[in-house]
């Protein structure tokens, strides 16, 4: 795990990723909500959607079972789900940041702004 020299952090509202405190915000830190101007720009998208889906798709599951991000993206989707993979990947993220799901890879909950290549998602016990 990279170590980030203690500087302050916080998630990210949009991609759900973890950023560190930067000089240009000492002023406001406390109202950063976006790690960049993409993520920023893209705080109109109905993201929320996305995190409803995935708590729904889990809550039909039995209790401590996983669902792949593909599943989500199918649900909403039937031609081009791909392109909804990242953006549901995000929301994943950010119901990680909320406390409501675990990111698991091979079965062990990982760091969910770290975790590269196929994730699943767990609602947290
Ligand atoms: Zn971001």
């Amino acid at each position: 795990m990279t170590t980030h020299q203690n500087l302050p952090s916080k998630i990210c509202l949009a991609c759900g990723r973890s950023f560190d405190w930067r000089k240009k915000w000492a002023k406001n830190w406390d109202e950063v909500k976006w790690c960049s101007e993409r993520c920023r720009a893209q705080r109109q998208s109905p993201r929320d959607e996305l995190e409803t889906k995935i708590l729904e798709l889990l809550a039909k599951r039995a209790f401590h079972s996983t669902i792949c991000p593909s599943e989500v993206a199918r649900s909403l989707r039937n031609d081009d789900w791909r392109a909804l993979m990242e953006p549901v990947r995000q929301a994943g993220r950010r119901l990680v940041a909320q406390g409501k799901i675990d990111i698991t890879q091979g079965g062990q909950v990982v760091d969910a702004t770290e975790a590269k290549g196929a994730i699943r998602f767990r609602l947290r016990r």
